[in-house]
């Protein structure tokens, strides 16, 4: 477990990295498949933070997953190196804990999903200044900073973003309304029906974000590898400003949704 922080005028975030890795060597960054699972981008999206705590009591051996043979998992898990930022926007977080609870935005008031470089600035029909205030220049927020740093220096394979508020699996393109060409392209889709055909009981829609969610999925053009956004979550809403947020308020809704995913 590390903690990086970065500073950028007078504004510091914070945020805790998990590294999960059987038997671990210094090979193993570069040899295993690399998957980057973050969380909790969104300070509202509380439950994506649950679902990062969960998975990582999995990962760890404190719970078990019901129905799961545990030897056929852990022959994947050793294949793979899996960092997990539990929470990356935790002072917007912080604003949500403290009675801002339609809160999105970072410390600062930046929609951290607007702060990358690909289409910055730009605004949608239904762009809300409010909600999508891109801050001051790309990657100008210290917590798109850090997820910036970390994606280029552990090259994922695969980052999933994971958000709440609709039952969907996205990939990119998400400043336009299509899909990459070409075989990869095609991988991903057939992936992402499969789970949620299997796991997910075809609940979500799957495709591009189509210019309305998720510009870090554009990144996939910096880095060359293969980026899954999630937006994840059942609806129960909390009203507040005539906003809604999606957030899982009874146990047993969490559980059965969090074994799903
Ligand atoms: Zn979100």
């Amino acid at each position: 477990m590390e903690k990086i922080s970065s500073k950028n005028r007078g504004y510091g975030a914070e945020m805790t990295v998990v590294t999960y890795c059987q038997n671990r060597k210094e090979s193993d960054d570069r040899s295993k498949f690399r998957i980057l699972l973050s969380f909790g981008q969104h300070g509202r999206e509380l439950i994506t933070t649950e679902l990062a705590l969960r998975l990582l009591s999995i990962l760890s051996e404190e719970e078990f997953l019901p129905n799961m043979d545990r030897a056929a998992l852990n022959k994947t898990l050793n294949k793979l190196v899996i960092k997990v930022v539990p929470m990356e926007n935790w002072n917007g977080r912080k604003l949500v804990e403290a009675g801002e609870l339609c809160e999105r935005r970072n410390g600062r008031g930046v929609d951290l999903n607007r702060n990358w470089s690909v289409d910055w600035g730009k605004k949608e029909k239904d762009y809300d200044p409010y909600e999508e205030n891109p801050g001051t220049a790309p990657f100008s927020e210290p917590e798109t900073q850090i997820m910036r740093k970390l994606s280029v220096s552990f090259e994922p394979h695969v980052w999933v973003n994971v958000h709440s508020g609709m039952e969907a699996l996205f990939m990119p393109y998400d400043h336009k309304n299509i899909t990459p060409v070409g075989l990869p392209s095609k991988m991903m889709t057939s992936m992402l029906e499969v789970m949620n055909h299997f796991h997910l009981k075809d609940h979500c829609i799957i495709g591009s974000g189509g210019g309305s969610v998720g510009l870090v999925l554009n990144h996939i053009k910096i880095l060359s590898t293969l980026i899954l956004l999630f937006i994840w979550g059942e609806f129960s809403f909390v009203e507040t400003k005539k906003k809604r947020i999606s957030n899982l308020t009874f146990l047993n809704s969490f559980c059965s949704v969090s074994t799903d995913y």
